[in-house]
């Protein structure tokens, strides 16, 4: 008999882990995998380009929960997943990174007694202020395996006193990135259709909601952006939670391109041959190190420290750079065989 594999996501970056992890999945053979979309991220740009671009197969169940406050949305999620969890029996609970969906789905599971395998176990940015930070903590502390992107990782768990089932696997979006590389450099015709060429433009993005919930702070976040447009082109995709914000306020920065958000691909290719990358995303912030392109975090903490020790990444809080460095421990692009090898033999 097959192990079953249930898999919980609900947003763009879960859509592109759980497109390299599902694709090890198959590969391994012997898995049967249940892809369960929570609907949090629910239009063609947000969700149905990734499942194309990235052949995800197309989820069994879509509850189709979204643009509802974190409890109301929370506590959906648990009721829809709850019962799709009895029905299908899965012996495992596959989770991803640190949103709604990913809290609902492992405190969904762990109270059927279904073990919860968490990836991206073990970042932490220490700000319980973060909705992120909650959803990771209790995440992990509900997980029975898990499987961490970095050592840095494995240390914050032992601190939390979580050791056991703890394996540091790589980052799974290392291996996503690694990919698109090549593809991209094929298919995207990104630049071409901005009209950009390499090393002299920078990428931004915003979105998150310590950036867009106070007007006052997103005005701080657009009137830096201006400084850096002023020197030079930024292109900006925006999310739709953001593009709300800006016409409402009226707020563009200077020498700023406002885009449609775009898929991996395109994005992936972007961001390849960016000079910079200003974001308060916890993906991008780890893909511009993947490209090797230096990021400025629009945040005053961060949960990817280890771009920050490495000179690659910098809060917009402080003023340089460390001296830069590689990391080591990010895997080689085979994470995500590593997770469906521990799934179907988990070491605890
Ligand atoms: N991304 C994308 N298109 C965009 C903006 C971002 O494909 O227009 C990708 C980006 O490359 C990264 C992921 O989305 O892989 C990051 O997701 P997001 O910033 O929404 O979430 P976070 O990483 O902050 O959780």
């Amino acid at each position: 008999m097959a192990l079953k594999v249930l898999t919980v996501v609900g947003v763009r970056p879960q859509f592109i882990k759980a497109a390299a992890v599902s694709r090890a999945l198959r590969e391994h053979g012997g898995i049967q995998e249940i892809l369960v979309h929570t609907g949090q991220h629910f239009d063609q740009a947000m969700s149905g380009v990734f499942f194309e671009e990235l052949e995800l197969p197309s989820p069994a169940y879509n509850l189709e929960v979204n643009s509802v406050s974190h409890g109301a949305m929370t506590g959906r999620m648990l009721e829809k997943l709850e019962g799709v969890m009895m029905r299908e029996r899965p012996d495992w609970v596959l989770v991803y990174g640190d949103t709604n969906s990913t809290v609902a789905g492992a405190l969904a599971a762990a109270k059927l007694h279904i073990p919860v395998a968490h990836v991206e176990a073990g970042t932490r940015s220490y700000n319980r202020r973060m909705a992120e930070e909650i959803n990771r903590v209790v995440a992990d502390h509900v997980s029975s395996l898990l499987l961490c992107p970095t050592q840095t990782a494995v240390t914050n768990l032992a601190r939390e006193g979580i050791t056991a089932g703890v394996h540091h696997v790589g980052d799974v979006m290392y291996d996503v990135a690694k990919a698109a590389v090549a593809k991209a450099e094929a298919r995207s015709r990104i630049l071409e259709e901005l009209q950009l060429s390499r090393g002299t433009y920078a990428v931004a993005t915003v979105h998150r909601a310590e950036n867009t919930d106070d007007p006052e702070r997103f005005a701080r976040v657009m009137a830096w952006l201006s400084q850096q447009g002023e020197r030079s082109p930024i292109v900006m995709p925006v999310h739709p939670r953001t593009r709300k914000l800006m016409d409402s306020l009226g707020l563009v920065p200077k020498g700023t391109r406002l885009i449609e958000p775009l898929g991996y691909l395109d994005m992936a290719w972007l961001t390849h041959n960016a000079a910079a990358v200003f974001t308060d995303s916890g993906g991008l912030q780890k893909e511009a190190y993947f490209h090797r392109v230096p990021c400025v975090t629009l945040r005053n903490d961060t949960e990817c420290v280890e771009t920050i020790e490495a000179g690659w990444n910098r809060l917009w809080t402080v003023a340089d750079y460390q001296p830069r460095q590689e990391i080591t421990d990010i895997g080689d692009g085979s994470s995500s065989r590593k997770v469906a090898e521990l799934l179907v033999a988990p070491d605890f």
